[in-house]
């Protein structure tokens, strides 16, 4: 058994701290951080502070340290905890979920792939093969989804652009069966333009670079980035070229056909392509410039070549006696047009491969008389807080589900404290905290809520604009405690974001393309009936998501990003408070500490402290373990700090355990 860390690593639980405030916090983190320590506990959730370096602790050593140990055995690791998620579910049927949260770069993604690791290399020891593939379909996903959901941004070179949950099912062994995964509110804005000194998502590059070149001539396209207005603020790399590889061997493993992956990368071409498209006007008709480009997209995408030109330059509008008018674009519709398709052609991709994957790993013919309970483990990893000084509808998408995600942390961990003193038949003070339902109905109540407010605006006959939306807010919701008129900058465009449906549903033969239309063979009014909003269809699935979260044992992982320099040896003191602060940890520390900071099964107990007391070493002669206990808490002089629960002693203030401990240390 690992042995428990010396003090110079500083203290291994926040709720060790002799005072929860900010400034103990962030020295314990600081002393951590400076000496390698980047996972911290408060009681059962790991704080994570990313390392920007290769930590030796992953390994096959540290999965065997971890295998099967409660979580107070070994020094604090995203293993303990995905250790205990599964032996919940294995041993007590459990659901199960662990939530990661951080904002962009705090390590959410990496921690997610470290836990999966960690439960594909406990599970399976017979090595079943079908188990095996289960394991290596589910490891592989995060290969794919990344190349096409991540991009280098400013602040992350491998950005998650989209939110993803994931549930593994697992059957009465504890192996294994398949999974699912939701995928959030993908980042499509960036398939046309990205800020300075950021790229497209990965997938465009890969294939510039790595794609061989019968593939690039067959696509009709060279092999630089440049070329391409989407791909042209970025540049591709070597690691592209290795990613390509991996991305394609990844997608014949997970059994994508071979039809299929080169229908992706047609689509991926196809978008290139597009995005080139030029038009011109003579001041009455607009032309597409370059009919080449034109050619090669319906040869890729399958589609007629008029078609294609007629997409771009009209739209059609059903007028209110159900008639189908064609009506010429400007310019300027035109490109927007244009991008508009791109984007949804890139979204659909996105979903289509998540779907792909799903009906893949979906568990098939699972029979609970014959095989048990279907368990589930939850991972998610979805974006954290974001403030920008341009802050768009994007943002507030992504605040809203974290204000969502913080309610939810808010209620489990006081409901899971509540429900354990309960189940040991202790008495417990009920504690205040902020609740933030307040916020979260400030967004999401119906006909009061800001989401409802927008909806209406954009039912509302004639042009949303920014300005119709801001003061529709600002009359029904000055009132709120909560609520600050500001600036917003191209809300509307994306509120009502459903243009690239409009155009190209004409013929889609590519069967590629038609899974991802399923609504193509529709009659043009019925598709222009008015869709719901992209904030109503984003509410509406967090709602599902937190629902999926709430009726699972929960487990956090709390991501800080240390420094905005991707430095190993940088704490910026100021940047980590504010997380520090906007996650609420010193309200979980308090939380944890105004109950019992510890509590462990009195078998346990006795195990790792009888040899400090002479009634209990080498072995005690009494009624029962916790008989046993009680007299080493006695002998200690804490009885008045301890509670004795049905299984478990628990322990208010870490220090009587504390001094147990040292003396445990002095004696062996
Ligand atoms: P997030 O998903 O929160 O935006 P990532 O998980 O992508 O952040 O992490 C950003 C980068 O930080 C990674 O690409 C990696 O370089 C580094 N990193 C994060 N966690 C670790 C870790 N545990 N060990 C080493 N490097 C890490
Ligand atoms: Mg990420």
């Amino acid at each position: 058994m690992a042995e428990l860390e010396g003090l110079e690593f500083g203290k291994s639980d926040f709720v060790l701290l002799d005072e929860v405030t900010m400034e103990q916090f962030m020295e314990n983190l600081k002393l951590r951080f400076e000496k390698g320590r980047i996972y911290t506990y408060i009681g059962e959730v790991v704080v994570s502070v990313n390392p920007y370096r290769q930590m030796d602790i992953y390994g096959k050593d540290t999965i065997d340290a971890y295998r099967g140990r409660e979580l107070y055995e070994n020094p604090p690791h995203l293993y303990a905890v995905s250790d205990a998620a599964y032996k919940a579910m294995k041993r007590r049927a459990k659901d199960t979920c662990i939530v990661i949260s951080g904002e962009s770069g705090a390590g959410k993604t990496e921690a997610s792939k470290y836990i999966m690791q960690y439960i594909a290399a406990i599970t399976n020891p017979s090595q079943r093969a079908e188990v095996e593939s289960v394991k290596n379909v589910l490891l592989k996903s995060n290969c794919v989804l990344e190349a096409f959901g991540n991009a280098k941004t400013n602040r992350n070179d491998n950005s998650s652009r989209f939110g993803k949950y994931m549930d593994i099912n697992f059957n009465f062994n504890g192996d294994p069966t398949g999974g699912h995964i939701n995928n959030y509110l993908l980042e499509k804005s960036r398939v046309v333009q990205q800020q300075d000194g950021e790229r497209n998502f990965h997938s465009f590059y890969q294939l510039l670079r790595g794609g061989s070149d019968e593939m690039l001539e067959s696509f009709h396209l060279q092999n630089d980035a440049a070329a391409y207005i989407y791909t042209r603020e970025g540049a591709t790399s070597n690691n592209d070229r290795s990613s390509h590889k991996a991305v394609m061997n990844a997608l014949g493993v997970i059994g994508f056909s071979e039809e299929e992956i080169s229908s992706i990368y047609q689509i991926l071409a196809s978008i290139l392509l597009l995005g080139n498209i030029q038009f011109e006007s003579d001041g009455e008709n607009v032309q597409v410039l370059g009919q080449e480009a034109v050619k090669h997209i319906s040869e890729l995408t399958s589609t007629d070549p008029d078609s294609v030109t007629k997409s771009l330059l009209f739209r059609t509008v059903a007028t209110g006696g159900g008639e189908v008018i064609e009506k010429g674009h400007s310019e300027q519709d035109a490109c927007f047009g244009r991008d508009a398709f791109a984007k949804a052609l890139y979204e659909r991709l996105f979903g289509w491969i998540v779907s792909r994957i799903n009906s893949i790993i979906e568990v098939k013919d699972y029979n609970p008389v014959l095989h048990g309970k279907n368990t589930v483990i939850g991972v998610l990893d979805i974006y954290g807080f974001e403030i920008f000084d341009n802050n768009s509808f994007e943002q507030f998408c992504i605040n809203y589900c974290n204000e969502k995600l913080q309610q939810l942390f808010i209620e489990l961990i006081l409901q899971q404290e509540q429900g354990e003193y309960q189940r040991e038949g202790i008495t417990w003070q009920h504690i205040d905290y902020f609740n933030n339902q307040i916020i979260v109905d400030l967004v999401e109540q119906p006909h009061k809520g800001i989401i409802s407010i927008l909806d209406e605006a954009c039912l509302s006959v004639g042009k949303v604009t920014d300005t119709v939306c801001l003061d529709s807010m600002d009359t029904k919701l000055s009132q709120h405690p909560h609520y600050t008129s500001r600036k917003v900058s191209s809300f509307p465009s994306c509120w009502t974001d459903t243009s690239g449906d409009n155009i190209w549903k004409v013929s889609l033969s590519n069967p590629v393309l038609k899974e991802m239309w399923p609504d193509g063979q529709l009659s043009i009014t019925e598709v222009t009936k008015r869709p719901l909003t992209a904030a109503t269809l984003f509410k509406n699935s967090i709602v599902a998501l937190v629902d999926k979260l709430a009726c699972k044992e929960p487990y956090y992982v709390r991501c800080i990003k240390p420094n905005e320099m991707k430095s190993p040896v940088l704490l910026d003191d100021a940047r980590c408070q504010h997380q520090v602060a906007y996650l609420g940890l010193l309200e979980n520390v308090m939380v944890r500490r105004a109950g019992f900071a510890y509590r462990q099964p009195y078998a346990r107990f006795l195990q790792r402290y009888k040899m400090t007391c002479e009634y209990t070493w080498p072995n005690h002669l009494m009624g029962s373990d916790r008989e046993a206990v009680e007299a080493i808490v006695t002998q200690h002089g804490f009885q008045d700090d301890v509670a004795y629960g049905h299984t478990k002693l628990f322990v208010r203030t870490p220090r009587s355990l504390f001094s147990l401990e040292q003396e445990r240390a002095a004696l062996i």
